[in-house]
């Protein structure tokens, strides 16, 4: 049975289309204080506090509703009942559109310089990730929640047509971006797993899940590499081995 599950929910109405990760099973509803992993509007009157659940089950995804005005699965309507999900099943709540996608995230880690790792955030299709100003610091904030909006944003993860693109903010005052050592010239840049992003001495690191990497340890470099430790740094050319290098996977 699966644990994790990825979302895409969208809604005609508003414009908004996010892809959200969750645990299951997945409470979804517009009640801020109960279990709810998918928080919708509270503005939207059909929607209930808790309006239906997806759980795992060994025959596979089930939705079952708890709602007062029911949901429609694969354009039938369930009220107050456990329906089998097919992958090609759209679950609609009052406007909005929820559906489980396949998705291979990368991950975005945030390090110090010292590789002190601060945070890490999965890159979805749909799921804007924002480096944005913390006090005198810079940290990723998840752009599809509404807490996050009032951050002034420096630059922005996305994956844009199946590739994931750095998108650079222009702001008052912004500080210089680095990806892998050169300096960000366009507005946007197309980034693969191991780019490394800096910005303001603070690394950004795609990562692939699957992937080893090794970071080269001379600290003028920092860089990430592809294993074997035998082999020399593609970034500052000196051998992994004798920089003490490090491997890291997700
Ligand atoms: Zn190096």
């Amino acid at each position: 049975m699966i644990e994790k599950l990825y979302l895409s929910i969208s809604n005609d109405v508003t414009g908004e289309h996010y892809v959200a990760g969750c645990r299951l099973p997945v409470r979804l509803g517009k009640h801020p204080d109960s279990d709810n992993q998918v928080l919708f509007d509270a503005k939207f009157r059909a929607i209930s506090r808790v309006h239906g659940t997806i759980e795992s089950t060994p025959r596979g995804l089930h939705y079952t509703d708890t709602s007062s005005n029911g949901s429609r699965v694969g354009g039938l309507v369930v009220r107050d009942a456990k329906v089998a999900l097919s992958p090609r099943f759209d679950i609609e709540i009052g406007d909005y559109h929820v559906r489980p996608v396949e998705a291979s995230p990368l991950t975005v880690l945030t390090t110090e310089m010292a590789l002190l790792e601060l945070q890490r955030m999965e890159l979805l299709p749909g799921r804007g990730i924002g480096v944005v100003r913390r006090g005198s610091t810079l940290a990723i904030a998840d752009l599809n929640r509404w807490t996050e909006w009032d951050k002034q944003t420096v630059a922005v993860f996305q994956v844009v047509a199946d590739q994931n693109v750095l998108v650079v903010e222009d702001i008052d005052n912004a500080p210089p971006i680095l990806i892998n050592k050169s300096k960000v010239t366009k507005q946007r840049s197309i980034l693969a797993p191991l780019d490394v992003v800096e910005i303001n001495n603070i690394r950004f690191e795609v990562l692939d899940p699957h992937m080893k990497s090794v970071v080269c340890s001379h600290e003028t470099c920092q860089l990430l590499n592809r294993p074997p430790h035998e082999q020399n740094c593609k970034w500052c050319g000196r051998h992994l081995a004798n920089t003490g290098a490090i491997s890291r996977i997700l």
